[in-house]
C-alpha cells in the first residue's frame, strides 16, 4: 500500500529539535548561506557590494562584519526581513521551522508560548513569514497555451453576532444588516500548479485583476456565479454548477475548493478573526500551503528563510507596536 506523502519519511527533513540542537555557529553559517547564496555564505555589503569584509562582532559575541570598502557595518540580516533582530539567529529558524511544520496555520498565541516571546513578538514574527511567502507571488501570472486554471471566490471577516433574544434579531443576509467589513477573498488556481489570492469587495470587482493575471491561451473554470460571466470574452471558459454536481463533463473547481478549506480550517481553527488589512496576508499563506505541500519541511523551512533574507524590510511591521500602541 503507498503512504501518504506527508507520513513518509522523505517529507520529514527537518525536526525543532534538530533545530534547537545546532549550535550558535551553525545556526549562523545557515543564515550565512541562506543570505549569501551567489558566494557561498562568504560576506557581501548591502551598501556597496563589497565581498570583502572582517569579521567585527559586537561584545556580546552576535555576528557583524566591517566592510573594507566603504568601512560600514552589517550583520547577517541588515536589510532583510529580519533587519535589527532581538533573537538568536537559532530562534527565527525554529520560529519559521514551527510555521511551517503547522499545515493550516500557526496560532500567534501557541507560537509564544512555543518560544518563550511576548504576543506582539509572535504577531509581529508570524506576519512577517506571512509577508515573506508573498514574496514569491509578486508579479506571478497562473496558466498558459493548454493549462487550466480555477476560479473562485469566499467570503471572510465581518462576522454579525447574532442577538441573544430570538426577537432581537436581524436578518444578517440583508446588507443593511452587515458589518461593510466582509471581503472576498479571490483564488486563482492553475491545476498542478501555483496559486494566486487577492482580496476585493465582492466578485465582480475582481475581474480586472483575473483577467490580467491569466495568462492567454489558459482553459478557465468557474462556479455557476453570474460575476464569472464576463470572463468568457477573454478566456474559453467551463462552468459548473454546484447545485447539480461538484464536478461534471471535466468541469470542477476542486482545486479551488481545496485551497478555501485550507484558508477556512485556518480562520476557524487557529485564527478565528480574519479581516481588514491582514486578510490577504492569511490568503497569501494558506496559498504558499497549498503550492508548497508536497516538499519536504525541510525545504520549506529553508523557502521561507531564503525568501526573509531576500526581502527588504517588513513594510508592515517594521516598528509595529511603536506606532500602534504606545506602551
Ligand atoms: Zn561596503
Amino acid at each position: 500500500m503507498s503512504q501518504h506523502f506527508l507520513l513518509t519519511r522523505q517529507a520529514k527533513t527537518l525536526s525543532l529539535a534538530q533545530v534547537f540542537r545546532m549550535s550558535d555557529a551553525e545556526a549562523e553559517a545557515t543564515f550565512r548561506f541562506l543570505r549569501w547564496p551567489e558566494t557561498k555564505g562568504k560576506p557581501v555589503c548591502p551598501s556597496c557590494g563589497s565581498v570583502d569584509a572582517y569579521d567585527c562582532r559586537r561584545p556580546n559575541g552576535s555576528p557583524r562584519f566591517r566592510c573594507k570598502g566603504c568601512g560600514k557595518d552589517f550583520s547577517i540580516t541588515s536589510g532583510t526581513l529580519f533587519a535589527s533582530h532581538k533573537l538568536p539567529l537559532r530562534a527565527y529558524l525554529a520560529a519559521i521551522a514551527i510555521f511551517c511544520n503547522e499545515v493550516k496555520g500557526k496560532s500567534m498565541l501557541a507560537m509564544s508560548r512555543d518560544l518563550g516571546l511576548s504576543y506582539k513578538a509572535a504577531f509581529v514574527l508570524c506576519h512577517k513569514m506571512r509577508e515573506a511567502m508573498a514574496e514569491e507571488m509578486k508579479g506571478r501570472k497562473i496558466g498558459g497555451a493548454g493549462k487550466v486554471a480555477e476560479v473562485d471566490a469566499g467570503y471572510f471577516g465581518g462576522y454579525v453576532k447574532p442577538a441573544n433574544l430570538k426577537e432581537d434579531r436581524k436578518d444578517r443576509r440583508l446588507h443593511r444588516n452587515q458589518s461593510g467589513k466582509r471581503k472576498a477573498v479571490i483564488i486563482v488556481r492553475e491545476r498542478d500548479g501555483n496559486s494566486l489570492p487577492a482580496v476585493f469587495k465582492s466578485e465582480g470587482a475582481a475581474l480586472s485583476w483575473i483577467k490580467s493575471r491569466i495568462s492567454d491561451g489558459t482553459t478557465v473554470h468557474a462556479d455557476e456565479s453570474a460575476a464569472w460571466n464576463a470572463l468568457h470574452s477573454r478566456f474559453e471558459v467551463k462552468r459548473i454548477n454546484h447545485r447539480e454536481a461538484y464536478s461534471l463533463d471535466g468541469a470542477s473547481t476542486n482545486w479551488a475548493e481545496e485551497y478555501f478549506s485550507r484558508l477556512r480550517r485556518a480562520e476557524i481553527g487557529h485564527h478565528h478573526h480574519i479581516a481588514g488589512a491582514y486578510l490577504l496576508r492569511y490568503a497569501q499563506e494558506a496559498a504558499w500551503r497549498e503550492d508548497c505541500r508536497r516538499l519536504p519541511n525541510g525545504s520549506q523551512v529553508e523557502r521561507v528563510a531564503g525568501l526573509a533574507m531576500k526581502r527588504a524590510p517588513s513594510v508592515d511591521f517594521c516598528g509595529y507596536w511603536q506606532r500602534h500602541l504606545p506602551n
